[in-house]
């Protein structure tokens, strides 16, 4: 008999979208369980889950009836696969993700090592990208950058404008002409440092012209205090 896949899924809830291009649009998340980093500013490292099947999710996905279905985490491309990619294809879903870029890579069959998500990317109507930095250096991958619509960097205090535009830099090789958000770390609920920290680099960069399409981006459920 045919083993039937499960997938481990933290939460399937309806919000809306507090973050980047769909601010405000209310939409559906399905958090996946897990992550691949370990950030120390994470807000989302939830211990609990439940083991669903396709039907289970798509169950629970129909039942909350929103049409855009955001795949979240932790870390959704880890469990991510075809069957559930078509599974919402046929479903008509416009499928959002958001993602660290820091995806596996697989052997093909060459034996050559690429990324898990490289066949995959276009089964997303859209894809959000937020690279981490571990000792300065990028996490995410170049085809995750190039896949995506837009990409989010996540700021505080300690990060000086010169390595800010480091790592603008760095993403701008793989991601030309798409809106880069800065987003003020906010592990703790809504604070104004960050957010202030934020807005002054910004203010740095149209100073000297840097990069037009650098823009904020606040945590707008963290303000209203939803999830
Ligand atoms: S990549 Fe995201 S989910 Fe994973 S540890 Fe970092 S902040 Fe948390």
């Amino acid at each position: 008999m045919k083993k039937v896949s499960q997938y481990k899924i933290t939460e399937i809830f309806e919000s809306i979208q507090g973050e980047g291009v769909f601010t405000g649009k209310w939409v559906t998340f399905v958090r996946f369980y897990g992550c691949n980093l370990k950030c120390p500013f994470c807000d989302t490292q939830i211990d609990k889950y439940k083991r669903l099947t396709l039907t289970g999710i798509m169950k629970r996905v129909k039942e909350l009836g929103n049409d855009i279905v955001v795949f979240t985490g932790g870390e959704p491309t880890i469990q991510i696969d075809l069957p559930l990619l078509r599974m919402f294809r046929k479903s008509k879903y416009q499928l959002h993700i958001e993602s660290n870029g820091a995806t596996e890579c697989i052997a093909n069959e060459n034996g050559q090592l690429i990324n898990k998500m490289f066949t995959m990317w276009h089964y997303f109507n859209w894809v959000t990208i937020s690279p981490k930095y571990h000792n300065g250096y990028m996490l995410a991958d170049v085809s995750s950058l190039e896949r995506a619509d837009e990409v989010k960097l996540l700021v505080d205090t300690k990060l000086s404008i010169e390595e800010l535009k480091q790592r603008i830099t760095e993403v701008r090789e793989y991601f030309q002409n798409g809106t880069i958000f800065l987003q003020p770390i906010e592990a703790s609920g809504h604070t104004e440092e960050n957010t202030k920290y934020v807005y002054n680099l910004l203010r740095l960069l149209e100073h000297e012209k840097w990069d037009a399409n650098v823009m904020l981006n606040i945590q707008i459920h963290k303000i209203l205090n939803v999830r």
